[in-house]
């Protein structure tokens, strides 16, 4: 059996382990069908500097999550599926078409679900000429056996590390153990990319760029999350503190989670990140804390000109 479909045939793509024969249209936690699934193709410019830069990040957003956040800004796709399956062959040209469209690299957003079609699609469009840098954006609930599906594939790995506390994965992602998951993976990720390098422009090649979002009433537990980083990777690591948290999906059912982050809370883990000595850090404006900034997913540049068209005549 070809490695994508003895994958699928008994999921284990992620820590979840469902076990489920997505070649046979069985589902497991996520949902996410055989074929790969994409809500939005589209151009970035709000990612970090050496991720956007000055032409932008070309956008490749995947249906479904194997996460359950209550806070979901992209819950349409995440957790209602919204989205087109297609062909991998389809995926592949996607890639080809955002690299013509001049973007400064392919950014994959959240995909773990989709690892072993990512990585078929990936080398397919590799071997037709796909030569920008591949980024990874990472909720950082990954396996060490799909992420060594994409070794050598992926040249930037782009993870979250949300939550320090398990009880807070549970209550808030609907995910155990996501504290020593997201490590292992994170360490991984640094083991398959090597060295942080940029270019001349400041433009990321290879590397790590490490996301954490500030909750509200949680500051203590992003200074962990924190330490750990700066223990485990040392203190040039790329590290992006996000202080957007805005109270959607479910999240107004959730007293500790229905109002935005104070600037008390965020400033104290941004002193806290020079504090134990950490360089390379992305802070955010307080004004991004707004659902404007939620890409309108549409289906934009998923299919080509002919399927379109059949759809449209459905
Ligand atoms: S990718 Fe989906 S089906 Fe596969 S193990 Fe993870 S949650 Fe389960």
């Amino acid at each position: 059996m070809e490695k994508m479909n003895e994958a699928l045939s008994h999921c284990q793509v992620c820590p979840r382990n469902c076990g489920a024969d997505r070649t046979n249209g069985k589902l497991g936690f996520c949902r996410a069908p055989y074929l790969p699934k994409v809500a939005l193709v589209s151009r970035h410019d709000w990612e970090e500097p050496p991720i956007s830069g000055t032409k932008g990040s070309g956008t490749v957003f995947f249906s479904h999550c194997n996460l359950g956040c209550v806070f979901c800004q992209n819950h349409d796709i995440s957790q209602n599926g919204f989205g087109q399956e297609i062909s991998i062959e389809r995926l592949a040209k996607i890639f080809l078409e955002q690299q013509e469209r001049g973007f400064h690299n392919i950014n994959l957003v959240s995909a773990v679900q989709f690892i072993p079609q990512v990585a078929k699609a990936l080398k397919m469009a590799k071997e037709q000429g796909l030569n920008i840098p591949v980024v990874y954006n990472s909720n950082g609930y990954e396996s060490l056996e799909g992420l060594r599906m994409l070794e050598g594939l992926v040249d930037v790995y782009l993870p979250d590390f949300k939550y320090w506390d398990n009880e807070l994965g549970l209550e808030y992602s609907n995910c155990p153990n996501y504290r020593e998951t997201a490590a292992a993976a994170i360490l991984e990720m640094r083991r398959q990319v090597g060295k942080d390098i940029l270019d001349e422009n400041g433009l990321m090649k290879k590397g790590i760029i490490l996301r954490h979002l500030v909750l509200p009433g949680q500051y203590k537990d992003s200074m962990k999350v924190l330490g750990w980083i700066r223990k485990n990777l040392g203190e040039d690591t790329f590290l992006s503190l996000m202080s957007q948290y805005t109270p959607m999906h479910r999240a107004k059912e959730i007293k500790a989670l229905s109002r935005k982050l104070t600037t008390f809370e965020y400033d104290k883990v941004v002193d806290h990140f020079f504090e134990i000595g950490l360089k390379n850090g992305f802070m955010q404006k307080r004004s991004s804390a707004t659902s404007e900034y939620t890409p309108t997913f549409d289906l934009s540049g998923v299919m080509d000109a002919e399927s379109f068209i059949k759809r449209e005549e459905k």
